[in-house]
């Protein structure tokens, strides 16, 4: 019973502190919209990165919460010959925090292995026409608008032949900038984590605008690394007119132009043109920076939470859950 108990009192603090930190974050977004400066902060490199860290922190309140202090404050206090027993009420929060975590483990398998297929399949059928860096370029003998990056770990960008067809060479760089931009900031890690984790509440709009503060900071970060940002927004235009390349969407693809941003075309051609004007040496910023910052205080709170009296009152909470 001692196992059992600490299982369940693990995963009913994930769900809690999960649903808690879900509702502050919503809180926080929506207080930070309301003084207006959620899109002037930075540039889109440090509001990409603002926005996952704003998506993943519920999940990462949840897992500390009971992994780093509901299960070290179990094995520290409760007795191991305890006659305490899985109430229905923890027995059916333990158990709604345990599916949460097999669907997100699941989520995360699924769109590996998608991955995984999908690049094995393509790299088959596909003609390798360079390497960009160490990622090699492939080009696939399909119809459609396909300009992708694939894969998190050992990813390729691929490319179709209709592509390939409508665009200049200088295009055809600038376009492969961009997807590189991708993967330097490991675009597709981050997007499997997004998937993956819940959110209760305005997952859509949160997801939406980290994608497209993603594909902002790609076309910066390809024009830092020397693409022309003319050639770059004539290549949006382009394959923007083609029609789009249907694949899995559990596959993990950074896109050129996304299926769900036809729109942000518009917004994305504007910045290149105005790019186009800033002087040379342009640098995009880091958001490497953000992630810095968010992981400072997350340090500095984790070492006051695994303090001997927290971890004391953090064992009251769990006897009262269970009594
Ligand atoms: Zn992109």
């Amino acid at each position: 019973m001692y196992w059992g108990l600490a299982a369940a009192t693990v995963f009913a603090t994930l769900l809690m502190a999960g649903i808690a930190a879900s509702a502050s974050a919503w809180l926080l977004e929506a207080a930070w919209s309301r003084v207006g400066r959620a899109k002037s902060f930075g540039g889109p490199a440090v509001h990409a990165e603002c926005v996952f860290c704003w998506r993943m922190l519920p999940a990462a309140a949840a897992v500390f919460a009971s992994c780093g202090i509901a299960f070290p404050a179990f094995l520290r206090f409760e007795p191991r010959h305890t006659s305490e027993t899985i109430n229905p009420f923890l027995g059916a929060i333990a158990m709604a925090g345990f599916a949460m975590s097999v669907v997100a483990l699941f989520r995360i398998a699924r769109g590996a292995w998608a991955g995984l297929h999908c690049m094995r399949y393509w790299r088959t059928h596909a003609r390798l026409l360079g390497m960009c860096g160490a990622v090699p370029v492939y080009e696939l003998d399909i119809a459609g608008s396909l300009v992708a990056a694939v894969g998190a770990f050992r990813p390729a960008i691929f490319i179709s032949t209709a592509v390939r067809a409508a665009l200049s060479e200088a295009e055809l760089s600038a376009a492969i900038l961009h997807e590189a931009a991708h993967l330097e900031v490991h675009d597709n890690l981050k997007r499997i984590l997004l998937r993956s984790v819940p959110m209760p509440l305005r997952r859509r709009q949160a997801d939406r605008s980290w994608s497209i503060a993603c594909e902002l900071a790609a076309d910066a970060r390809a024009v830092a690394a020397h693409a022309s940002a003319l050639e770059l927004a004539s290549a949006l235009i382009k394959v923007g007119r083609l029609s789009h390349t249907a694949i899995p969407q559990s596959v993990l693809a950074s896109h050129l132009v996304p299926a769900d941003q036809p729109s942000s075309i518009a917004m994305r051609v504007e910045r290149l043109l105005a790019l186009s004007n800033a002087p040379s040496g342009y640098q995009p910023g880091s958001g490497w920076q953000v992630l810095l910052y968010a992981a400072l205080p997350a340090a500095s709170l984790a070492c006051i939470c695994l303090q001997p009296s927290t971890l004391a009152a953090a064992h009251q909470w769990i006897e009262k859950l269970v009594s």
